[in-house]
Parts: structure tokens; sequence; C-alpha cells
């Protein structure tokens, strides 16, 4: 029985002493299990533009983040009145953006656009402005008209033998200009009506330019001068006149202005002595009167129709010797309706 025993404690000592053999090959290194975590019951939030899916437990993420859904804003071009933007962007999902700045318009840069002046060969233009930026008429130019020409005139009186005419050249252009001829008066009756220069339009000649009526009467008028078409007057003795030439101021002859023109009269030239009447209306209340010049600009004689006044029908009849005359305007313009000169002999005989 001891000896059973015996072998017993042994038998146990082999097996602890094997066991604890056993326990020491377990020291050697294995790897450590983590410790496992509670499995989280995540709570997503979305993924955002610039965050990924989250866990608001457990901060896990997944996926990636959208990225900003960008739109472009234009750049807006800037101008002279109105104000521009610069080029910016933003997510149509979040505050993300690159803000729009504004330029602002700067105003036109004006540049005055000289006048030029007319001449009697090209319009002219009025002074105007516009913008060297943007290009805009800010003040537009307008047309001038053209300015008559100045002309320097020779006149050639006629003779028995010989018509007689008038030319000029322009000192500006240079350009000429001539007129029909004109005859002397022999015995006989000469009639100028104004409606024979029908049509003739303020500014529309030059000072000193020629009209010929009846191919005996020179009327040189103006730039002034116009015909008075329908303007209708009865005179004392009865004549009903409907046009007058319109002078537009005083006779000149020569004048220390025009020393090569006659200006606002009527040139005739009679071969026998003649009888001169001029119908006409007063230009103003300054008792202008009417007269019959030489051709040095000398009055021969002079109407003395002294108390006319504006607008008065008056009748002045002279008597000259043969010669050549201007029926022209002594202090201003008149409006002359009609002019006859009586010749000689056929003085006596009633006009046709
Ligand atoms: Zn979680
Ligand atoms: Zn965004
Ligand atoms: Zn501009
Ligand atoms: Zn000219």
């Amino acid at each position: 029985m001891k000896k059973i025993i015996k072998t017993l404690i042994i038998a146990m000592i082999v097996v602890l002493a094997i066991t604890a053999l056993a326990a020491c090959n377990n020291d050697q290194p294995t790897t450590p299990t983590e410790p496992t975590a509670p499995a989280c019951d995540h709570m997503w939030t979305a993924a955002t533009c610039e965050t990924a899916k989250t866990c608001v437990l457990c901060q896990a993420t997944e996926g990636e983040p959208k990225g900003h859904d960008i739109v472009v804003d234009e750049a807006v071009a800037v101008t002279c009145t109105e104000d521009g933007l610069t080029a910016g962007e933003h997510c149509t999902r979040c505050d993300y953006a690159i803000a729009q700045e504004t330029i602002t318009a700067p105003g036109h840069t004006e540049v005055v656009d000289e006048a030029v002046d007319p001449t009697c060969v090209a319009t002219g233009l009025t002074a105007g402005k516009h913008c060297s930026a943007c290009d805009e008429v800010l003040v537009s130019q307008s047309e001038v008209a053209m300015v008559a020409h100045k002309i320097a005139y020779v006149t050639t009186l006629p003779t028995a033998e010989a018509a007689g005419k008038t030319t000029g050249v322009c000192t500006v252009c240079e350009g000429t200009f001539t007129y029909d001829e004109v005859n002397v008066m022999g015995a006989g009756t000469y009639t100028l009506e104004a409606s024979a220069l029908s049509g003739i339009a303020q500014y529309s000649l030059a000072d000193g330019e020629v009209r010929v009526v009846g191919g005996v009467f020179e009327c040189h008028l103006s730039n002034k001068y116009r015909t008075d078409d329908g303007q209708k007057k009865t005179f004392p003795d009865e004549y009903y006149g409907t046009s007058r030439m319109n002078f537009g101021g005083k006779t000149e002859i020569n004048s220390d202005a025009n020393p090569d023109m006659i200006k606002n009269g009527i040139v005739f030239t009679t071969t026998e002595a003649a009888t001169v009447t001029v119908w006409w209306v007063e230009g103003g209340d300054d008792h202008r009167q009417v007269a019959l010049y030489d051709m040095d600009g000398n009055i021969v004689v002079q109407s003395d129709n002294q108390e006319a006044a504006k607008n008065d029908p008056c009748m002045s009849t002279f008597t000259v010797e043969a010669g050549t005359y201007i029926v022209g305007n002594v202090i201003n313009t008149n409006y002359i309706f009609k002019v006859e000169v009586v010749v000689g002999t056929s003085a006596e005989v009633p006009a046709e």
C-alpha cells in the first residue's frame, strides 16, 4: 500500500513537471488579440461637399466627400457707362464661392471733334464730341451749309456796236462765272418785272451775281437777295404787282468792302435820253429812297418820297440823258416791283 501511494506521488510530480514545462513553452510570444470593442451601431450623416459620410457616434467615415458642384459666374465686361463684374464661381449646395467684384464704370473719355468751316465748295461741320474708348457720339456734328463764293467781277458795258457782259472769278476757289450778254437800249420801251426773277431764294446767290432780264437789264444781286413771289401791291397808277425784288441791302458800287462788285443794283445803258419809272415799296420806316447811280457809284438822281413809310407803294420817275445807270436803294433794302425805261422818241409810244 505504501508503495502504491509512493508511485502515485511520483506520477503526480511527473505530471506537474510536464505541465510546468508546457507552461514555460507558452511564454513564447503569440499575437495578442485586440480587445474586441463592442460593434458600433453607426448613425451616418450624409456626405457633404467637403466631408465623407461620417458616423456621429464613432466618427467612422465611408466613401469620399462629394466635392463642390461648381457653377461659374461669368465675368461681365465693364463699359464706359455700365459697371462690370469679375468672374466668380459658387457651389450649388454649400456656401463655397469666389465672389464676383464690381468693376466701376469709368465714364466716357471725351474727345472734341473740331468744327469745320464751310467753304464755297464744301460743307462744314459744327463741333462735336465722341468717346475715344467706345466711339459713342456724345455731341453729334451737324452739317453747315456751304457759303457763297466771293467773286470779283468785271463788267463790260454794252455799246451800240457790241453786247456787254459780266464775268467773275471766285477769289477763294477760283471758280469762274459768266452771265448773259446785255445790250444797249435803243429807242423804245423796256420793262423789268420782278416776276422775271421768280424763284430766287435768299442765300442762293453770291454777292454781286448777275441775272439778265430782257437782254437789257443786268441785275447785280446779293447773297441776301430773294424774289418775294406772291407779295401783291396796288400802285397809284393801278399797276398791280404780284412779285417783288427783295434786295437785302443798300446798293454798293465798287465799295471799299467789295471793290470789284456791283451789289443790289440794276444796270442798263441807253443810247438816248430816257424816262425811268420805278414801282417800289419802302423796305423800312427810315424813309429809304431809290436812286439812279452812275458807274462810279454817284447818285445821279434820287426819289423824293421823303414821307414814305414802310410798305408804302411808291412810283418814282426820273429823266436822264443817254448813258449807263444803276437803279438802286440809297439807305437800305427796298422792294422793287417794276422798272420801266422809255428811251428816245418811243417814249411817246405806249408800251405794248
Ligand atoms: Zn459609428
Ligand atoms: Zn459645395
Ligand atoms: Zn465711351
Ligand atoms: Zn468759290
